[in-house]
């Protein structure tokens, strides 16, 4: 396998971290995340540029990409605001790629313009206080009503309800288990939604809610995908969002390290540079190490998505592996940067802190081990 970018793919990696220097400055990273703000702006800029419009074609307002420029794209956005890079990955590659493979010539009229123009955000309904791992013992019900759906229930950990202009919502339609979901597209503002903040460490800017439904009314269009057929479309935007989820926080463990070399070379004590002992030498060493495999997993996973091949084990693989590195990185560069780390002057505690999660969330690394064992053991 031959993993050199070709030159469109390194003219779209650099053009993407160039724009990203010049328009998300540490600076702004700061303020977001200290004002809990997501920076909408800058976000409706990236669809100028053809980001979110990657998965789709030309009809739908895309740019007509594939997994590896989406990857290296969310690479960037990780290395650059890790909540800009979240938001992207849920509204465009977990949702929006679910729209263009399964909704109705309509609903990809309604929504993939405006995603791909970032002019849309779509929220992810999954969920719920007692279906976390065991996600297809989802409980949210929609019952066929004369002219429609009636939606009851709640969903815990919605990110971006607050904001979203739909929310993909999974409920059952059918009987227990994974056979009995479906997906609907949700008007967040239909009578009988309430959504709540959850406050939280990370991640700050890209609001974390539940979502209550409470005898709420879809019209029948409101369907996406065959009814009781949720569970396959579920398990393939997974996928994708693991590779995802591994680019992202390839990026923020990249920012991170990058920031603890820059700093090491700077900050002197005993008259010479801390990067002059080997205690921090070797701690920077093991952290290039490390991201180099998280890139090289990221890489095969988002090329097999790529080329229509099976990624099941190579999405789970790096996922893993670039989420823990992520957060090991983080660590590392708070050792680095000593007491200073701790201060908010500094940006690795939010590296840190937005790192937290993603050995968790997409599913958690003990399904992804699962997931790997399986396949190694049956
Ligand atoms: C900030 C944030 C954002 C999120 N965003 C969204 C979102 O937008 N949409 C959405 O639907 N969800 C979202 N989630 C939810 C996230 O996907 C879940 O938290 C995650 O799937 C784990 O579920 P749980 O928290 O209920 O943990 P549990 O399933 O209760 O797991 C608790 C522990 O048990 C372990 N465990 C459980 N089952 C097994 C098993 N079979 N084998 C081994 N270990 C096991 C887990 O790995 C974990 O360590 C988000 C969560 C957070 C924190």
């Amino acid at each position: 396998m031959d993993f050199t970018l070709s030159p469109e793919q390194a003219a779209l990696r650099d053009s993407a971290r160039d724009y990203l220097a010049k328009k998300v400055p540490l600076s702004l990273a700061r303020e977001a995340d200290e004002t809990e703000t997501f920076p909408n702006e800058i976000y409706r800029g990236l669809g100028d540029l053809g980001w979110q419009g990657l998965p789709f074609t030309e009809e739908y307002g895309g740019s007509g990409g594939d997994a590896f420029d989406e990857a290296l794209v969310v690479e960037q956005l990780g290395y650059a605001m890790t909540p800009l890079a979240a938001c992207f990955l849920v509204t465009v590659l977990t949702c929006g790629k679910t729209i263009r493979d399964v909704g109705t010539e309509a609903q990809k009229q309604a929504w993939l313009p405006a995603i791909s123009a970032g002019t849309a955000y779509v929220s992810y309904a999954l969920t719920e206080p007692s279906a976390g791992s065991d996600a297809a013992s989802v409980r949210t019900t929609a019952r066929k009503t004369g002219d429609g759906w009636r939606i009851n229930g709640q969903k815990m950990f919605c990110t971006g309800a607050d904001m979203a202009s739909v929310i993909l919502l999974i409920a059952r339609t059918g009987g227990p288990g994974r056979d009995g979901l479906s997906i609907f597209l949700v008007d967040p503002e239909t009578p009988g939604i309430t959504i709540q903040r959850m406050p939280k460490l990370g991640l700050r800017p890209y609001h974390t809610c539940v979502v209550f439904f409470d005898d709420v009314d879809l019209p029948a269009d409101a369907l996406l995908g065959t009814e009781n057929e949720a569970w396959r479309y579920t398990v393939a935007s997974l996928n994708r969002e693991r590779i995802a989820c591994a680019a992202m926080t390839l990026g923020t463990g990249q920012a991170a390290l990058d920031y603890a070399v820059a700093y090491a070379k700077e900050r002197e004590q005993f008259g010479v540079p801390i990067g002059s002992f080997q205690a921090i030498r070797h701690r920077l060493a093991n952290a290039h190490v490390r991201l180099r495999q998280a890139r090289l997993l990221t890489h095969r996973a988002a090329w097999l998505e790529a080329n229509g091949l099976s990624s099941t084990r190579a999405a789970s693989m790096a996922k893993v592996w670039a989420t823990e590195t992520c957060v090991d990185v983080a660590g590392d560069g708070m050792r680095v940067l000593g007491g200073y780390s701790y201060t908010m002057e500094h940006p690795m505690q939010r590296y840190l802190r937005d790192a937290l999660i993603h050995p968790i969330g997409a599913g958690t690394n003990e399904i992804q081990r699962n997931i790997i064992a399986k396949e190694l053991l049956g």
